[in-house]
């Protein structure tokens, strides 16, 4: 049985360690969360996993890693301080604010069922800062919407710096701010979120072959991360709700608690964000009086080596919020199973978190059978030490004493296997192994748990 509303993921991210409301100890900041010790290891892993596809086992990226706050005029000419906007009203009768566009009725309020609201307007989400101590036009600066404008702007320094051309792309995994008029859905809607993006640089002309290309790849991601196709549903944006820069977009919709929502946008941006910077540059370095010949090194363009002219390449986006990720993958590893009684023992339930192996937050628990036996406990030690030097992740030593009740807490938060050192195991050199999901035990030598655990978590 999977999870069938958010309030079971909602507590169980609490109860566990997943998720913490932000500032909870002064009542908290709305759409803002703090991941906790098994959050931390699952939003690295979901994050791992994505650098690992979409850099290391490819050899057409490059990764890059930008300041958080933005310059003024990157996200003037990005268009993001004219049109990066949601429609905003206001309920007159109980004041709550609303984003038309998600309104069930956009003539009655959400809140109240009132109908006197206010006409909607542009609400823009950029978050505003004054940089350094000068309070004037000139200090604004923003906290970036989106991790992709700091690519674009870095292109020519990547470019020159490692003799890339289209086609090619630059990764980058980093937080994003949105001053959403409602935060709402737990983690799906926040203010402060991760982004997992690729700007894929290619060749005008070529882009509708890629953007199918990043569609097909980025469904085999969510795959090999534990999200079935089947669960996403691919919605071919409509023209009037593309963005500003998009051309065509492909929006990757899982199927959530609250229902179809975008976990992932797949967009072909064209040559706007390149385009705008380069023309900006123009404008920029005549208003800033510098020479002339700095021009061409602040254009954003690439060189077709047949005609030795200039372009401006065209960018296909596939761009995935981590938290919506994480919220998805939770979903699917969520089961809640019953579990036959033995012996004229009563059936039980328990809730595991089937996560993939690779996904999970703790690969392995060793857990000595006693606490109050040092040597039992030495060797437990040990072990652990030993198998987290494979650098699979974290291996954790659990010393509470009672293995029934680690087996069922490790299957609450979707560890793949516990390790029991028992008495035996001080003759034999051997530990039980229990499996998470079939809760089949087996004896294992010590000496074969590097390849075991190796094979199981790294497939
Ligand atoms: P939505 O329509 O849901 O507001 P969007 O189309 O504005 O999303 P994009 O600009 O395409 O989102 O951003 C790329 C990805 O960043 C989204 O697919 C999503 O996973 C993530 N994302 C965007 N806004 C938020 C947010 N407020 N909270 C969490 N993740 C977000």
């Amino acid at each position: 049985m999977p999870a069938n509303d958010m309030s079971q993921l909602v507590s169980l991210c609490q109860r566990r360690g997943f998720i913490f409301q932000s500032s909870e100890i002064y009542g908290g900041l709305k759409g803002l969360y703090d991941f906790g010790p098994l959050g931390v290891e699952l939003k690295n892993n979901l994050k791992a996993a994505w650098w690992r596809a979409m850099v290391y086992e490819r050899d057409d990226v490059e990764g890059l890693d930008s300041a958080i706050i933005g310059h003024q005029l990157l996200f003037k000419y990005s268009g993001h301080a004219d049109t990066f906007n949601d429609p905003m009203t206001e309920c007159k009768k109980c004041h709550a604010r609303l984003r038309t566009d998600k309104m069930a009725d956009p003539k009655k309020c959400d809140e109240c069922g009132s109908t006197d609201l206010m006409e909607p307007r542009a609400f823009n989400m950029m978050f505003k800062l004054q940089y350094g101590p000068t309070e004037d036009g000139s200090s604004t600066a923003y906290l970036r919407p989106e991790t992709a404008q700091h690519i674009f702007a870095n292109f020519k320094n990547v470019t020159d710096s490692t003799n890339r051309r289209p086609p090619f792309g630059i990764a980058q995994i980093g937080k994003a701010y949105r001053n959403e008029i409602i935060a709402r859905n737990f983690i799906f809607r926040v203010r402060e979120f991760e982004q997992m993006e690729l700007e894929f640089f290619v060749v005008p002309g070529t882009e509708d072959k890629w953007h199918e290309y990043w569609l097909e790849e980025r469904l085999k991601w969510w795959e090999s991360i534990g999200v079935a196709r089947s669960k996403i549903r691919i919605n071919d944006v409509a023209k009037a709700d593309l963005a500003h820069y998009s051309k065509r977009t492909f929006d990757l919709e899982y199927e959530y608690p609250h229902g179809h929502d975008e976990v992932e946008g797949i967009a072909s941006r064209t040559d706007y964000d390149l385009g705008n910077h380069t023309k900006a540059q123009d404008e920029f370095n005549l208003t800033a009086k510098v020479h002339k010949n700095t021009h061409s090194n602040t254009k954003l363009t690439a060189q077709n080596l047949e005609t030795n002219s200039h372009y401006v390449p065209f960018v296909i986006e596939p761009s995935a919020g981590v938290e919506r990720c994480f919220l998805a993958v939770m979903n699917e590893a969520y089961t809640e199973e019953t579990i036959p009684g033995k012996d004229g023992q009563p059936e039980s339930t328990r809730t595991v978190l089937k996560f993939k192996p690779h996904i999970a937050p703790i690969k392995a628990a060793v857990i000595p059978l006693a606490k109050n036996k040092p040597e039992l406990v030495a060797l437990a030690k040990s072990l652990k030490n030993d198998l987290q030097k494979l650098g699979l992740g974290r291996i954790l030593f659990e010393d509470s004493g009672n293995v029934g009740k680690a087996y069922r807490r490790h299957d609450e938060v979707g560890t793949p296997v516990c390790i029991t050192v028992d008495f035996e195991s001080l003759e034999d050199g051997a530990v039980t192994i229990r499996d998470r999901d079939t809760m089949a035990q087996q004896r294992l030598p010590i000496t074969a748990l590097p390849a075991h655990l190796t094979t199981l978590i790294k497939g």
